[in-house]
């Protein structure tokens, strides 16, 4: 099953199962201040198969809808800062996830498929990591790796927006808009064993980045054990799993596509509109690959 969170043509939002090219609507009564897709996570247990019985007669259709990130109001995103080895060479960074932990992004930094990364400053870098997520269908604390997929209600594929240099994770990645997230949701059913995924980015049709999800150094269940370990996961949590060697710059005009097979393909556009001189002065410090491992462009 896949399930997309969406704004009608009045801009009423809402949550639907994809019926080809068509949504079904989910008829679902969501508590103020609370998406409807997290009320279908409290609804199902995030056992989303479930949402078969509340499917009624209407259909949408797919290209009336402007897509929402699958999740629009995560109590937190979790993420993995070097999660593969090509990348950890390509970065020329000494420590791997499993000496760094996990970092947090800020929720408010979510788009839907079909929408903008809009780059802050002039006069810094920004990169594109492709990433695989999950999303998180039920309350989960200190779970077993072994165990752990059954806290996934599903899969999607997100853009971990980043500035390069050397402030904080969590300030890097999180302006507005850096974290792109869709275009739908797969159930675990319905997609392949993450082992088996096959994750793709393009920039401007170029292709960065081609990769197996196997070669995560912390495959999915170990990473979603570990970070319960630290906090609480709420039902509607995304994690992203990391992202492969190929990361690059992006720069105003680019469009970034990233596609994970048997999960679905992800499309935004950037601009520099707007953008100032950076406040900051971590451009000359901190993890940035040099220019010739990676594409880099001239403003
Ligand atoms: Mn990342």
């Amino acid at each position: 099953m896949r399930i997309v969170s969406y704004r009608d043509e009045q801009g009423t939002p809402g949550v639907g199962v994809l019926d080809g090219d068509q949504v079904a609507p989910l008829a679902l009564a969501a508590p103020a201040g609370v998406s409807a897709m997290r009320a279908l996570l409290a609804r199902t247990g995030g056992r989303l198969a479930e949402a078969e019985g509340l499917v009624g007669d209407g259909r949408l259709p797919l290209a009336s809808l402007t897509l929402d990130p699958v999740v629009p109001d995560p109590s937190k995103i979790v993420a993995a800062p070097v999660n593969y080895r090509d990348h950890q060479e390509e970065m020329r960074e000494a420590a791997a996830i499993d000496a760094l932990g996990v970092f947090l992004k800020a929720p408010s930094s979510l788009i839907g498929d079909g929408g903008t990364v809009r780059l802050p400053y002039t006069d810094r870098r920004f990169d594109q990591e492709g990433e695989l997520a999950v999303v998180v269908g039920r309350r989960a604390r200190h779970v077993d790796a072994d165990d752990a997929l059954d806290v996934v209600a599903g899969y999607t594929v997100l853009v971990d927006v980043t500035m390069r240099g050397g402030e904080d994770r969590s300030t890097r990645k999180s302006f507005d808009t850096f974290t792109p997230l869709g275009p739908w949701l797969v159930t675990p059913d319905e997609a392949p064993a993450p082992a088996d995924m096959r994750l793709r980015t393009w920039v401007s049709g170029d292709l960065r980045q081609d990769a197996d999800v196997a070669d995560l150094i912390w495959d999915v269940g170990r990473l979603i054990a570990y970070a319960s370990s630290v906090m609480t996961l709420e039902a509607g949590d995304v994690v992203s799993t990391g992202t492969p060697a190929g990361i690059g710059e992006i720069a105003a005009d680019d469009d970034v596509v990233v596609a994970i097979d048997g999960v679905g393909r992800l499309t935004v556009t950037v601009t520099a509109a707007g953008a100032v001189p950076c406040p900051t002065r971590g451009a000359g410090r901190g993890p940035t690959p040099p220019a010739s491992v990676t594409p880099v462009r001239r403003r």
